[in-house]
């Protein structure tokens, strides 16, 4: 049992009451928010076995998304939000930027 918390979380289920879905359903965790980051590159970060000896090779580090905010819904909830925003996840600008 849970409290289905997309209702209360997103703009195009505005006016929707949250439901709490009974026991033994499966709940899917969706994605609301994602914010682009930056990994910085480190330098040997992974150890390789070359025969008898190790060595060690950098990480190149790079760029991406990450999750920004994530809530807990039902499978007919997200389902319906996937067919509402089909674009994916709304992308806020990176904090530092
Ligand atoms: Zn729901």
């Amino acid at each position: 049992m849970y409290r289905c918390e997309l209702s209360q979380s997103v703009p195009e289920f505005e006016g929707r009451k949250p439901h709490v879905v009974p026991a033994g359903t499966l709940a899917v965790k969706v994605t609301i928010r994602t914010r682009p980051t930056e990994y910085p590159s480190r330098p040997k970060a992974n150890n390789l076995r070359i025969g008898r000896r190790m060595k060690q090779f950098d990480d190149p580090g790079g760029t991406g998304y990450e999750i920004a905010q994530e809530v807990l819904a039902c499978r007919a909830c997200a389902a319906e939000f996937a067919a509402l925003r089909p674009s994916g996840p709304v992308s806020e600008p990176s904090v530092d930027a």
